[in-house]
């Protein structure tokens, strides 16, 4: 199947390049740290994280949003993390491990490395190294929605009542044709796709989809273990703590949904050994370190040229409104 002819009039998204792959090396005094990050994700538009099942809405047969044991609508951390590592790839030098789908069905030989030392594989994991940052569920909660607060003393503050149904654009399957013009120039992939934002109202498809409304927070908390000063300065740029871009989580991003900003409830940070040798402390005997998350994400951008010139397209890409 074709994209939908209006998704090529309008032109909602656009590639970050592919930069080379860089090795990191630390060196065995570089110290790590350890810590959490509470945040809340506020979203900016419908988000829907589907849970792969149908649900009757008012009648009406829809797919169904992902919930907790609860009953209640999360952002599950593996979605948030692919999220994080989609743009952290984008703004570093790890070039072939950024793997999507569409890369592999062409089969071009791009290279892939599963025992990859890049940056975002060293702290997010790769097929050979386990990931060095947790990412929970990212719950939805109703405290910026006062109609929703009588029912606060209830486990199931979330039922369908609680979300809308708006009709998503068709997913649409690729043919390999389509994909060449599409995603490739001179047989190299063009690099990393990213969804420009737009009223979601206005881009309406034939899928009856159930999604979390727009001005709902999502919070949930990170934890790191091991990771140098430079991976938390990348790591807190990938999650838009800098505030100067949104973050696009869950399905129908062609339509607009999914823009989330994250907001910070609490950041804490402890020295931990160094990279090569992880020393855990009893909670009384940690050294707590003082540094700041929009700090951290804000040294992140001065780092080279080419980096600083993706990082430049991804804010264009993610800010544009279409
Ligand atoms: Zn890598």
């Amino acid at each position: 199947m074709k994209y939908p002819a209006r998704n090529n009039l309008i032109c909602n998204y656009d590639f970050v390049p592919l930069l080379n792959k860089d090795i990191q090396k630390f060196n065995d005094d570089t110290f790590a740290y350890e810590g959490k990050f509470e945040l809340e994700l506020i979203a900016e538009a419908p988000v829907y994280v589907g849970s792969g099942k149908e649900t009757v809405v008012g009648g009406r047969l829809c797919r169904a949003l992902i919930r907790n044991a609860n009953g209640v609508p999360v952002i599950p951390g593996s979605s948030l993390k692919g999220v994080v590592r989609t743009i952290a790839q984008a703004v570093s030098n790890s070039g072939g491990c950024a793997e999507a789908p569409y890369i592999r069905k062409e089969e071009i030989k791009y290279p892939s490395n599963r025992n990859c030392k890049c940056l975002v594989c060293t702290m997010l994991g790769s097929l050979s190294a386990k990931s060095r940052v947790t990412f929970s569920d990212f719950t939805a909660s109703d405290s910026d929605t006062p109609n929703l607060s009588d029912a606060s003393n209830t486990p199931n503050k979330y039922d369908t009542s609680d979300t809308l149904v708006l009709n998503a654009l068709k997913p649409y399957s690729h043919d390999v044709l389509d994909v060449k013009t599409k995603y490739f120039i001179n047989n190299r992939p063009k690099g990393i796709k990213f969804y420009s934002q737009g009223d979601a109202n206005k881009i309406q498809g034939e899928v009856p989809t159930e999604c979390v409304a727009a001005g709902t927070g999502f919070v949930g908390e990170i934890i790191f273990q091991g990771l140098t000063e430079t991976h938390l300065e990348l790591l807190c740029f990938a999650l838009g703590l800098d505030d100067s871009f949104p973050l696009r989580v869950g399905g129908n991003k062609p339509g607009f949904f999914g823009v989330v900003r994250p907001k910070i409830i609490s950041f804490a940070c402890y020295l931990s050994g160094t990279y090569r040798n992880l020393k855990l402390e009893l909670p009384q005997s940690r050294q707590i370190i003082d540094m700041d998350p929009v700090n951290l994400a804000k040294a992140y951008v001065n780092k080279n040229p080419q980096i600083k010139s993706n990082i430049d397209k991804l804010r264009q890409i993610l800010n544009r409104k279409v």
